[in-house]
């Protein structure tokens, strides 16, 4: 791997990041910093300056003066900008692609292909719904009642590793359209499409301190952001335990939060599905290394078609290809970190202690080494194990079996969260019967991941709070007014 380190900046696969952190228009190094590792091979990729409550400061105070002035800038204007930064993400799609496969491991195609062009759909996106974004006037007895979408304030973002550019600019985009100023805070396990996308918004005519990225970690430069007092929304994509301090930082400022948190979805086949269908909806869950929010890894099939279905399951799966996340042919690549490794595999390692059995898979990659864990199916697993209840965030699926369709809908909400469902059924009344019972924020009938950027994304229960996407996007990111004109009193001159 090619990695140059120099004082201020990392090449990575002969691209240059800068590693600083981006306040105010300004590159703002800091007195620490902290390694970025590859989990491809393990190779360093460069020293990140780690932000403390300084930096945090200073970027609040950047975020807070630009905000007038860019609430203040027309509509058009804003979106025009934002358009801008989606030309620079496309014309720097494949500089993103190779520094995001570096630094969180996931497939360079599918960043190629998939992620890197849909970070940019999120600024044209949300820039077109923004001038589509109306203006509601109601009547009561003559008065007019006119609601307004107005810009917050500084909105703090904190972001996970599993999809840093594609998860921060779904929320930077609706931020920025609706007038609002951002202070992004990366995952400290993969900064660097962040820098990048500063260098991108700064060339795309953003005004300084518009958008702003403090680097570091969650306990030092992440905390420093949610408790500040000037900051105006905070939204957070990450683990619930984290979402829990968060909401006690923001709490005490009453500052409004949103959660888009952990999932342990179901993945429901009936024995009217279409089985070859059913399975690679089954094997598709392994993507990004089973390192998705939205992955439904509790596979629940009817009794009937449970041999059959394990068989296809296990013949697809064995298909997979695991190694180097930058061939064409790999199916599966690295796990993000060591500590996420060995969280995974402690996982499985407790379920088989209690009794599961590993149709396929069940450890690390040997032969690979380094951070490759093998994709694994755990049969024999109780209702009330850890495997079943606890989100994994690795590739490891649960099977478990079901005899109707009532008990298949109780084993299937029957966790502490509520992200996702997927049901495999060729019967239309029944996904709909048993769609409606399900609680998840997407329900998913004979698909998954698919999704318009108009719906609204977001979980129940323990899977977060409030949702994002369209209207809903700016229901959060704005402070919604109304105001009431009473029908005389003017005194207009001509
Ligand atoms: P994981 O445990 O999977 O790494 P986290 O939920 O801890 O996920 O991390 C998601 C994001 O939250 C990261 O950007 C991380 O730095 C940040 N974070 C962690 N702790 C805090 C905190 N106390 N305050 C603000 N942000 C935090």
């Amino acid at each position: 791997m090619t990695v140059h380190i120099t004082a201020v900046a990392v090449a990575v696969a002969g691209v240059t990041v800068d590693t600083r952190h981006w306040i105010g228009g300004e590159r703002v190094a800091s007195a620490g910093t902290f390694t970025d590792v590859s989990p491809i091979d393990g190779a360093t990729l460069g020293e990140i300056a780690r932000g403390t409550a300084t930096e945090a400061e200073a970027a609040v105070a950047a975020a807070k003066a630009a905000f007038p002035a860019w609430a203040g800038t027309p509509r058009a204007e804003r979106a025009r900008i934002l358009h801008a930064i989606a030309d620079g993400v496309e014309k720097r799609i494949e500089d993103l692609a190779i520094v995001e496969t570096h630094d969180n491991g996931a497939l360079l195609r599918s960043h190629r292909r998939g992620v890197i062009p849909r970070v940019a759909h999120n600024f044209r996106f949300f820039a077109d719904r923004l001038l589509r974004l109306g203006h509601e006037d109601f009547d009561t007895r003559g008065h007019t009642n006119h609601v307004a979408w107005d810009p917050a304030g500084p909105c703090v973002l904190i972001t996970p590793w599993n999809a840093p550019l594609m998860l921060a600019t779904w929320k930077i985009a609706p931020a920025l359209a609706a007038g609002n100023t951002v202070i992004l805070k990366p995952a400290e396990w993969s900064p660097l499409t962040a820098s990048l996308l500063a260098d991108v918004a700064a060339e795309a005519g953003l005004p300084a301190g518009v958008l702003n990225v403090v680097q570091g970690y969650g306990s030092e430069a992440g905390s420093a952001l949610v408790s500040h007092p000037d900051v105006r929304r905070v939204s957070f994509t990450g683990s619930v335990p984290t979402a829990r301090t968060i909401a006690a930082a923001t709490a005490a400022n009453l500052t409004p939060a949103s959660f888009e948190l952990g999932g342990k979805s179901p993945l429901l086949v009936f024995s009217d599905a279409d089985l070859d269908l059913a399975v690679d909806l089954a094997v598709e869950q392994y993507d990004n290394a089973g390192q998705v929010c939205l992955a439904a890894t509790r596979i629940l099939v009817e009794d009937s078609i449970a041999d059959e279905f394990t068989r296809r399951f296990v013949a697809k799966a064995e298909q997979l290809r695991q190694g180097d996340p930058r061939a064409e042919a790999t199916g599966i690549g690295p796990n993000i970190h060591s500590r996420q490794l060995e969280k995974i595999d402690g996982f499985v390692r407790r379920a088989l202690a209690a009794g599961a059995r590993a149709v396929i898979g069940g450890g690390p990659n040997t032969e690979l080494g380094g951070l490759f864990y093998r994709p694994t199916l755990l049969a024999d697993v109780a209702q009330d194990s850890e495997i079943v209840q606890e989100e994994v965030f690795g590739p490891v699926l649960t099977l478990q079996t079901f005899g109707t369709e009532d008990e298949a809908v109780a084993l299937a909400n029957d966790t502490r969260f509520g992200l996702a469902a997927t049901v495999v059924t060729g019967d239309r009344e029944r996904a709909g019967r048993v769609g409606a019972q399900l609680v998840a924020g997407t329900v998913w009938v004979n698909c998954f991941f698919v999704r318009d950027l108009q719906a609204p994304f977001g979980g129940s229960r323990h899977s977060g709070i409030g949702r994002e996407g369209g209207t809903w996007s700016f229901d959060f990111y704005c402070d919604i007014k109304n105001t009431v004109t009473a029908p005389r009193g003017w005194q207009d001159h001509g």
